[in-house]
């Protein structure tokens, strides 16, 4: 098949996956192609046919429960998202070049239970959200967070109305991420922000986890970026790179299940922290329009 991202067809195989969703193997019986693209360095899942049955089968509706920890880690871990949360605020704000006074708009889109946008001062936000998985859309709903359940090309928003677009981790599951980008750049002011999170193939968990990769969620992350392919997909959708920020707080425990099987575990467990940040599982990238 062609490459999502740049349609080219050269591409070579470099491991075979299994269903997993995070630590979690969700069926070992299915067996997927990840192969890398050798004219953009997109990494994709080959094989594919993306229709509705591809979503009933693959997307459960346990599918944004999964994971939870509970005790005294999940304490942690909730303080750790918390800290996550702020921080993506105060670097979305810098961009912004916000004032005293000033307040923006803002839309993320793919927004799950609404935990982000339930998360921003509301003084400082009017707050847009775009779910289509139903159960999430509901939470969002009981949130009482001003959300559609239905696709961006639908929602039918004015041209320039967003001051920042928010992505977090939505890029990786769509089938044409370029043509996603470009309907939101129609929908940002010229001066405004699009903000992306998606994993990073350039990280040691992929590069040493492969199959066990906490970020691979195999069939379900259809595209997968590094840095070059990153920089691709911006310009193809005609934005810049303005600046990156940090995800050091964003997933604590990815690298520890990527590497459970590697030769490298001791040490990265030992210095986990140091290895942790070194290795950026996750990135953050915010664009302006060209
Ligand atoms: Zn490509």
């Amino acid at each position: 098949m062609n490459c999502r991202l740049c349609k080219n067809t050269e591409a070579t195989k470099i491991f075979s996956a299994t269903n997993m969703h995070g630590r979690h193997l969700w069926d070992a019986s299915q067996h997927f192609d990840v192969t890398r693209c050798l004219s953009c360095g997109a990494v994709y899942i080959d094989n594919l046919s993306i229709d509705d049955d591809y979503y009933r089968k693959y997307y459960p509706a346990c599918y944004y429960d999964e994971g939870k920890i509970s005790g005294f880690l999940g304490f942690v871990l909730g303080a750790l998202t918390h800290i996550s949360l702020k921080s993506k605020e105060r670097t979305i704000l810098r961009y912004l070049n916000d004032r005293p006074g000033k307040s923006f708009k803002i839309l993320d889109i793919g927004c799950g239970q609404g935990d982000f946008l339930e998360s921003l001062n509301k003084n400082k936000f009017e707050k847009f959200g775009i779910e289509i998985n139903k159960k999430a859309y509901q939470e969002c709903l009981k949130k009482k967070l001003h959300v559609y359940d239905q696709d961006l090309k639908k929602a039918d928003f004015k041209d320039d109305f967003f001051d920042v677009i928010t992505l977090w981790h939505v890029v990786e599951h769509l089938m044409d991420p370029v043509e996603t980008l470009i309907a939101a750049k129609r929908i940002l002011k010229k001066d405004g922000i699009l903000v992306i999170a998606t994993p990073n193939t350039d990280s040691l968990g992929f590069k040493l986890g492969k199959k066990l990769w906490f970020h691979l969620d195999a069939p379900r992350h259809l595209t997968l970026f590094g840095r070059q392919s990153i920089k691709f997909l911006a310009n193809a959708a005609g934005l810049k790179v303005a600046g990156s920020g940090a995800t050091f707080y964003d997933y604590p425990l990815d690298l520890f299940w990527s590497l459970r099987e590697s030769a490298c575990k001791i040490p990265a467990y030992i210095l986990y922290p140091f290895f942790k940040m070194l290795s950026q599982e996750t990135m953050m990238l915010i664009f302006r329009k060209l």
